[in-house]
């Protein structure tokens, strides 16, 4: 809380009493603290690979060269870090655009099934290397209205999310059906799951339940924070159900119009 005082006089300047004003700051202050957390969050995202990228290319120039396999492991490796520099800024690009307020979706007519179609081959690659079954399930000729490449990438992330948090031989399911004034998209896994405590946060940016996990499976911690955006930009909404070591079970209701 922030006070601001100043005293009242009465006509012959003596002292009658004062005004205090108290002004509540928490929700300032919280602000405030996000952003900060923020910065240090991106600088640290941003650091991770610069300083590999760095280190391997350094010890390269410093003599390893001259070692073929050597050689081919660390440009592989400083190929893969900067890809994930690449995705990381291009996922904070997205993110600031769709925080602007003055953002709104682009719609048009968008036909799911063919959607979905598009969206299934990028999917089904990671999903065959870890003989995952994933199955479609949805009605023919689902239709809204909506930003196109921004539903795709709530599909894609949640489909890529189901993969990479399943162990192998699971199944992940995408589901669309026409539910009202809404079309319902669910995607479930038969993965780790989410701890009930962990459910309210997973929409925050860079949060991980597992940081070494979401790492290596390419992850930047702002998958769902993007879907989140899309979802409320589009006036929808977002649910998750989840338990441990069970599954979880994504579901995003979008008006059709
Ligand atoms: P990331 O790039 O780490 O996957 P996200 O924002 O997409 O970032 O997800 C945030 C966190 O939520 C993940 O790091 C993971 O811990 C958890 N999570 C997301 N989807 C799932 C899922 N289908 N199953 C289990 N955990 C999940």
């Amino acid at each position: 809380i922030e006070i601001v005082g100043a005293p009242i006089f009465n006509e012959r300047s003596l002292l009658k009493g004062a005004v205090l004003v108290l002004y509540d700051i928490t929700h300032l202050k919280k602000l405030e603290l996000m952003r900060k957390d923020f910065v240090a969050n991106v600088s640290h995202e941003l650091k991770t690979p610069i300083t590999s990228i760095k280190g391997f290319a350094e010890t390269l120039l410093d003599g390893a060269l001259d070692d073929k396999e050597t050689l081919q492991n660390f440009l592989s490796i400083i190929h893969d870090e900067s890809t994930r520099l690449q995705v990381l800024i291009e996922d904070l690009l997205t993110l600031s655009r769709l925080e602007k307020d003055e953002y709104k979706p682009v719609k048009s007519e968008i036909n799911m099934n063919r959607l979905v179609e598009e969206v299934l081959p990028i999917t089904n690659h990671a999903a065959e290397q870890k003989g995952i079954s994933l199955t479609v399930e949805m009605d023919n000729n689902i239709s809204l209205r909506a930003d196109k490449e921004r539903i795709k990438q709530i599909v894609i992330n949640l489909l890529t999310n189901a993969v990479n948090y399943t162990p192998e031989n699971g199944d992940v399911k995408l589901t669309v059906t026409d539910k009202d004034e809404n079309i319902h998209i669910e995607v479930s896994d038969t993965g780790i799951g989410i701890s009930q405590e962990a459910i309210p946060r997973i929409f925050e940016r860079f949060y991980r339940v597992d940081k070494a996990r979401s790492r290596n499976t390419g992850g930047t911690g702002l998958g769902l924070a993007i879907v989140k955006h899309i979802v409320e930009v589009h006036d929808g909404r977002i649910t998750v159900e989840s338990e441990s070591n069970k599954g979880s079970t994504f579901h995003v209701y979008l008006p059709k119009i």
